[in-house]
């Protein structure tokens, strides 16, 4: 089901709930249209295009932004080949990389028949619509390659996977550059915030809270006290991914630390059988960081 929400002058965000919580968001610009994000294919932008014909946003132009290479931002692009899909050039390389691999591993999320369709268009740093008052750039966070989009007429800032309630997942080692990605949200103007899978956001308070998570993350630093099942899984998942990133590029001293961690949580949490089966494997990475 597609849920759709009029914002401020020109704006419509569009949730989807199926096979979980997803958005994008669309700018009706003066001269041109812009689409932030395609979710898992033809068929649900279909229904957005026909949305806002029904709304009666005129034919103009139609741009197309993927904040990141993550397959549930990307594969409703073929519906928009002939138009311009933006995103920062890491996305384009990335996708080269894994886009065939995800549509084959994640199948069962395909929203029709999906065909991979690469952004025919990048930037580096940043891309400004001035006489739409739109403006794209490089944020990097989530991913290395995430992009948000500022809308300077009602003031709404699309963050992609940057943000995320409870907390956001880390997949890069640099996490002082994706402070700075949110440090630098907190400069601009802002009324209302979109990320890529949480409700619309008429505040900073997922923005900050995710900030002090960021700020906080390195193991044993965060108090887990009055974590939720939620809370654990991607706190884990963050504390294993930096602990592997850092085991890639032979820091193994400091990934130990991580995966000392990583193997506390599992302890605290139910152990069901594949937990069990998840600590040996971590155990066994330890025994070898430790040699
Ligand atoms: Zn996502």
């Amino acid at each position: 089901m597609m849920k759709a929400t009029k914002v401020g002058t020109r704006g419509y965000f569009f949730s989807f709930e199926d096979p979980y919580f997803t958005t994008l968001y669309v700018i009706n610009g003066e001269n041109r249209i812009f689409i932030c994000d395609t979710f898992l294919g033809p068929d649900p932008m279909k229904e957005v295009l026909q949305f806002l014909d029904k709304e009666g946003v005129k034919d103009k132009e139609i741009i197309v932004f993927n904040t990141h290479y993550d397959y549930d931002h990307i594969w409703g692009n073929q519906l928009f080949e002939n138009s311009i899909i933006l995103a920062h050039e890491l996305c384009v390389k990335e996708l080269k990389e894994i886009g065939e691999d995800d549509l084959k591993q994640f199948e069962s999320h395909k929203k029709g028949d999906v065909k991979l369709v690469l952004p025919n268009t990048d930037f580096k740093e940043k891309l400004l619509f001035s006489d739409d008052g739109v403006e794209f750039y490089h944020t990097p966070g989530h991913t290395a390659d995430s992009s948000s989009c500022y809308d300077s007429v009602d003031k709404v800032l699309i963050v992609g996977d940057n943000l995320e309630s409870p907390f956001p997942y880390i997949r890069i080692l640099n996490v002082p550059e994706y402070t700075n990605s949110l440090r630098e949200y907190l400069t601009r103007d802002v009324k209302i915030i979109v990320s890529g899978h949480d409700e619309l956001m008429n505040d900073d308070g997922l923005l900050r809270a995710n900030l002090d998570y960021l700020e906080n993350f390195a193991p044993n630093k965060i108090d887990r006290t009055n974590f939720t099942k939620k809370h654990r899984g991607i706190h884990y998942n963050n504390i294993k991914t930096v602990g592997e990133l850092l085991m890639k590029e032979g820091k193994n001293a400091e990934s130990l630390a991580y995966y000392k961690e990583a193997a506390t949580i599992l302890t605290e949490t139910e152990q069901t059988p594949q937990i069990v089966e998840l600590k040996k494997s971590i155990d066994d990475i330890l025994e070898k960081l430790s040699k």
